[in-house]
Formats: C-alpha cells, sequence, structure tokens
C-alpha cells in the first residue's frame, strides 16, 4: 500500500485556476472530428443503412486489465505477457483481419512516478507502453483519501487538490498532450466520485464498484467495477477464470485489476497464463474473436463517442461528426443494404470489412485523445533545490521536489517566493514540513487550487542531500 502524504494549505476555499486552452497535440496525427468515406456510385444503388456499432471493430464484449500503482514491472512483465495474445480488427467471423495484441492500462499516481525508484514506471517506460497500444489511467497526486478509515478520510479541498494536480501535470509529466478521461479511486475511496467531472474525468473504477458489466447505455461510468486479482486474494478462490462470463453477451464489459503480476514461472503468473489463454483461446483471434481488449479508458471513450455521433449514409459515401467537446475515439461504423458493386477502400489508419450488402468500417481516432487539464501550468524552472531566480515574475502555481532518501524526523523543509526586495511567502504548510522518508517520492507543495497563484522571481527552498530535483510550476497564461 502507498503511503504518501498529501500537502494542506490553509485556506479553506477552493478556486480552481481558469486558464486558456490547450494548443497542445493529441495522440492522433490529425484531430479532425470529421469522417467521410465515399465511393463512386453505381446505377441504381440506394443508400445504406449506417449506425455505429456498440463497441470498436464491431465486437461483442470488451475487455480491459489495470495494473495499479505503477509497478515497472507492467512494462518488463505484464505487457510482454499480454502480448502473447491476440484479437484482430475484423468483426466476429470474419476472416482477414489484422492481429491486435492484447494490451491494458496504468493506473499512475504522480507522487512516485518517474522518481528515480527502479521498482517503479518511469517517463520513458509509459512512452514505450503507449506505442505499444497502452492507456495511462489517473490515480491521483498523492493516492490520498479512505473511506472505510476515518482518520485518512479526505476533506472536499483534498479531493480537488488531488485532481487539479494529477490532472495538470498530467500532459507533460506523462505526456500525451492531453489530461487523463479515466481515474482509478486510491483505495478504492468513491469519494471522489462527485468531484471527477470538475476535472475532465468521465470514469472511474474500483473493486466493489456499482455499475453492471456494461459498456453501454446502462453502465455507471463514475463506478465500474473490477475483478479483485492481487494473489493474495485470487489464491483464495483457487480458480483462474474468478469473474469471468461463460457466455459475454454483447455490450457487456470485464475489467481485470492487479497490483501486478509476479515474474514468469511463478504460480501467480502462471495463474494469468491460464486465464489469458481461456479468453484469448475463446473470444480472441484463435476462437470466436468477439473480443476488444483495449485499456480502460478506450472503451469508455468509444462508448461515449459512439452514443453521440452524427452518422449519415447517402449514395456514394458515408460522414461522420464527433461534437468538438468529446474526448477522440475511433468509431466503427456498420452499413446494410450497400451495393454489392460499389467498391470501398478503406480508411487510412483505420479497417474495412465486407460480407454481402454490409460492411464494416472503423474510422481512425477522431477528435483529441484526452481532456483539457483544468488549468495550463508549465515547468519553468528544473534544478537542484536551493535559491533560484526565475527569468521573469511568474504566477507561481506549486513546487515540488523529488526526495531520495530519509529525511529525518526533526528536518523541517521550507519554500519561500516572492520578488526582488519585497515580502516572501512560506508555502510548506507547518504540518508538512517534517518530510521522513520518501525513496523516490515526489514532495508537492501546492498554492493552487486553494489559494490564488503568487507572482514571484524568487524561490528560497532548504536544500537537504535527500533531494535530487526541484521544479517550479506556473500558471501559463
Ligand atoms: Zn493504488
Amino acid at each position: 500500500m502507498p503511503s504518501t502524504t498529501q500537502t494542506s494549505t490553509s485556506a479553506p476555499q477552493a478556486k480552481v485556476a481558469q486558464a486558456p486552452a490547450l494548443q497542445t497535440a493529441a495522440r492522433s496525427p490529425a484531430s479532425t472530428t470529421k469522417f467521410d468515406l465515399k465511393w463512386s456510385p453505381v446505377a441504381g444503388e440506394v443508400a445504406p443503412i449506417i449506425e455505429v456499432c456498440p463497441l470498436q471493430y464491431g465486437k461483442t464484449w470488451a475487455y480491459s486489465v489495470e495494473i495499479d500503482d505503477g509497478p515497472a514491472s507492467t512494462l518488463s512483465v505484464v505487457a510482454p505477457l499480454l502480448e502473447g495474445f491476440s484479437f484482430s480488427d475484423a468483426p466476429p467471423g470474419m476472416s482477414g483481419g489484422k492481429a491486435h495484441p492484447f494490451v491494458g492500462g496504468a493506473a499512475i499516481y504522480l507522487a512516485r512516478f518517474d522518481s528515480g525508484n527502479p521498482t517503479l514506471l518511469s517517463r520513458k517506460d509509459t512512452a514505450l507502453l503507449r506505442a505499444r497500444g497502452w492507456g495511462m489511467l489517473n490515480h491521483s497526486y498523492w493516492h490520498s483519501g479512505n473511506h472505510w478509515d476515518k482518520t485518512q478520510a479526505n476533506t472536499p479541498e483534498q479531493f480537488r487538490r488531488e485532481l487539479f494536480w494529477s490532472q495538470c501535470l498530467w500532459p507533460d509529466v506523462v505526456g500525451g498532450g492531453r489530461a487523463a478521461t479515466h481515474f482509478v479511486y486510491p483505495n478504492g475511496d468513491p469519494g471522489y466520485g462527485k468531484y471527477l467531472s470538475e476535472f475532465g474525468l468521465a470514469s472511474a473504477s474500483r473493486v466493489g464498484g456499482a455499475s453492471p458489466h456494461r459498456a453501454d447505455g446502462s453502465a455507471v461510468w463514475g463506478d465500474l467495477d473490477r475483478n479483485y486479482l492481487d494473489e493474495g486474494v485470487w489464491s483464495q478462490s483457487n480458480n483462474a477464470l474468478a469473474g469471468l462470463s461463460e457466455s459475454p453477451k454483447a455490450g457487456d464489459f470485464t475489467i481485470d485489476f492487479t497490483h501486478g503480476i509476479e515474474a514468469p514461472g511463478s504460480i501467480n503468473y502462471k495463474r494469468w497464463q491460464t486465464r489469458l489463454e481461456h479468453i484469448a483461446g475463446k473470444w480472441g483471434a484463435k476462437g470466436e474473436d468477439s473480443l476488444w481488449c483495449a485499456p480502460t479508458d478506450a472503451v469508455v471513450d468509444y462508448a461515449r463517442a459512439a452514443a453521440v455521433a452524427r452518422v449519415s449514409a447517402k449514395v456514394g459515401g458515408v460522414h461522420v461528426e464527433l461534437p468538438p467537446d468529446v474526448p477522440g475515439s475511433a468509431l466503427t461504423l456498420h452499413l446494410r443494404g450497400l451495393d454489392k458493386r460499389a467498391h470501398l477502400v478503406a480508411p487510412v489508419g483505420g479497417a474495412l470489412f465486407r460480407q454481402g450488402d454490409q460492411a464494416w468500417i472503423t474510422t481512425p481516432v477522431l477528435g483529441q485523445v484526452g481532456v483539457k487539464p483544468p488549468a495550463k501550468l508549465k515547468c519553468v524552472w528544473r534544478g537542484p533545490v536551493g535559491d533560484v531566480t526565475l527569468d521573469a515574475l511568474h504566477k507561481i502555481a506549486g513546487v515540488r521536489v523529488l526526495q531520495q532518501g530519509d529525511a529525518g524526523t526533526q528536518w523541517k523543509m521550507s519554500i519561500q517566493v516572492g520578488s526582488e526586495g519585497g515580502p516572501l511567502t512560506e508555502i510548506v504548510a507547518p504540518d508538512k514540513a517534517v518530510l521522513g522518508q520518501g525513496w523516490g517520492t515526489w514532495q508537492l507543495f501546492p498554492i493552487v487550487p486553494d489559494r490564488q497563484a503568487i507572482t514571484a522571481q524568487s524561490i528560497h527552498a532548504t536544500p537537504n542531500k535527500v533531494f535530487a530535483q526541484m521544479e517550479v510550476w506556473v500558471l501559463d497564461e
């Protein structure tokens, strides 16, 4: 269990700073929200009937794997294991599809991400995972909050601070250009639920979630349930197929969750192999090929986009449009009554399958993947902890320092900010000044969203040999 602490400040009112829209590029090379596929009309052709498939590639059900807390084994063990299994981009029952490996989602909390701790994921690792089709799921900044222990319960300000900072740093620190759409409840605490939409998060998951296992209109996106597959729990049932449906129905959505998969050859690894062999053998490319395996955020983004996409078909073409504020997704279109003589060409970055008078067209990603962060922040200074003079006056949003060692129980952290010759303001709350141990922890001392950003050019931070680095984050206005 993670044990990072959350920095608090004295001001009780949370006020989220407003910032202009992000200009950065999304993961999709073309961020257009429109898609057209045209063909030469043939004599006597009538417009086909068009609808958006409930799941990508016209698949029957969706399967996601979530790895909690960002262990390095996500890249070294889990990704290679999942990649041993595949589904195709063809609709169930049709041959000729391109194979896609099974992938998962990494739930990351930023206090312990890219912190020099070799047992945890780094930025380089998440870039590699992304390139292999993995999703990055927001798991807060500090991993605070606990609904079953009142002494660790978060206040509304703490929930907001967690969501504000994790979403604001996400585009830069975790990468991908935009903030996350899916949240994983730290300690399973659903107390975050009512604040999610304020910070652009559309869905969340935990063990014991109230949602039926569906990826359609009946889903409770903010309370998705998942199978708890940590070895200690899983070994008790001794059932490799625990929580799996024997015959998934159209629109079903299963999420498996663990804090990690143990080394190849271990009992835990073999249990996973048995489970994945069953899933892939029955519903993957070598079986019915009815399964879509994707990160949780991709499944939810798809379902939400499918629900609001405007589609039309006419003689010689189809048109799709996503409302501009919807997180980007590919979409699979199903055409019926298509003239068999019509010559359709698969879209670049998508797929096309035909059978009789039907066609399934998967578009490239439409729109921008992810969401705009709640405020646009940028890091204007990165270097050793100490006295810093910035290039100009900036609106300081917060400072974070990378701790790699034991700062003791007496030593106190101080960070003062101000302008040259002017008064200095201490930004480390008195109850957060003693840092104790931190073997790879990004200690964050926030000013926003609880208070207004402080306009300053000088930063005076108390150095300590346990610090590896300091970052100064400002409002980018
Ligand atoms: Zn966690």
